[in-house]
């Protein structure tokens, strides 16, 4: 099965402020698709070309690993952004948050930390552990929690130089706080509370 790039789930300058039209071009048109045209090009007549995205990530290696796997923290997380201003969690997913960091504004000072301190490139993540806890981790490349058995990831931010540096060039830790403000949280409510 051929993977396709699915357009955006919002205009072009819909994130303005925290990520540019220019970016999320680059990002979505250029970046996502190469990553998704290799996937398809390394599973083309293998075992693999009738998995689904996330099953390929799990039980590859190598460069099929690193451009399925992208291709799935890419999707993930364009879905994760809305253009509905200064959203906050609700309910049961802010009662979490609360209880592993202290406070709403304590968390995201731990996320973005956490993601300025990821060397090279990566991810940050916050993620739903095996035991139900919450948890913020970094991950290099392309790795993703999908391949931790029990870890749900809820939210991520791109930290590669790609996503951030034609808005804020060197500045990681402004891109990444400038994010909060388009944060699509019913969208990771969602992902919280799927029963896996
Ligand atoms: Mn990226």
């Amino acid at each position: 099965m051929a993977f396709e790039l699915l357009p955006l789930p919002y205009e072009g300058d819909a994130l303005k402020g925290a990520i540019s039209s220019n970016t999320l071009f680059y990002h979505h048109d250029k970046h996502l698709a190469a990553y998704i045209n290799n996937t398809n090009n390394l599973i083309k007549d293998t075992r693999f070309a009738t998995m689904t995205l996330s099953e390929i990530v799990k039980e590859s290696e190598g460069p099929l690993f690193n451009n399925a796997a992208q291709a799935w923290n890419h999707i993930f997380y364009f879905e994760s952004f809305s253009p509905q201003r200064g959203q906050e969690p609700q309910g049961e997913l802010m009662e979490e948050i609360k209880k592993s960091w202290g406070s709403f504004d304590k968390f995201k000072e731990e996320f973005v930390k956490l993601g300025v301190a990821q060397f090279g490139s990566g991810w940050v993540w916050l993620v739903k552990d095996s035991d139900g806890k919450l948890i913020i981790i970094k991950t290099p490349n392309a790795e993703n929690p999908l391949k931790t058995p029990g870890q749900v990831p809820l939210l991520t931010f791109d930290v590669w130089e790609h996503a951030y540096y034609l808005d804020f060039q060197n500045r990681r830790g402004d891109a990444l706080q400038a994010l909060w403000d388009v944060v699509n949280w019913p969208k990771v409510e969602e992902r919280f509370s799927q029963k896996l």
